[in-house]
């Protein structure tokens, strides 16, 4: 299950700034997800309260924003918010784009005690 993987390295991540005594415990844990990086957020946030439950992480909530996909067109420089996956300038109808925004999956913020 890729969100698993996905979740324990969001806490590896989290768990190796605990180590380093920058707080000691999470609320929650703030996320942006790009509607092309593949992951399901329901799935995420299941993954990792099982993974969580009887750790020190235990309880931490994930809050999950997700980014919508945007476009830049080569032709006429046009940057646009992709909508159902149509890669189409919708001022030139031009095909020719490139995906500035959408694929990342990263660690936003942390809420600590
Ligand atoms: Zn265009």
């Amino acid at each position: 299950m890729h969100e698993l993987s996905i979740a324990r390295e969001i806490i590896a991540i989290v768990d190796a700034e605990m180590e380093k005594g920058h707080f000691d415990r999470v609320k929650a844990i703030h996320l942006r997800i790009g509607a092309l990086s593949g992951v399901d957020p329901e799935a995420l946030t299941f993954g990792f309260e099982a993974a969580t439950m009887d750790t020190r992480l235990g309880g931490a909530k994930l809050v999950i924003q997700q980014v919508p996909v945007r476009a830049n067109c080569r032709a006429c420089g046009h940057e646009f918010t992709v909508e159902d996956l149509v890669f189409l300038c919708p001022q030139c109808q031009s095909i020719d784009v490139d995906v500035t925004q959408g694929q990342e999956m990263l660690i936003d913020h942390l809420v600590v005690d």
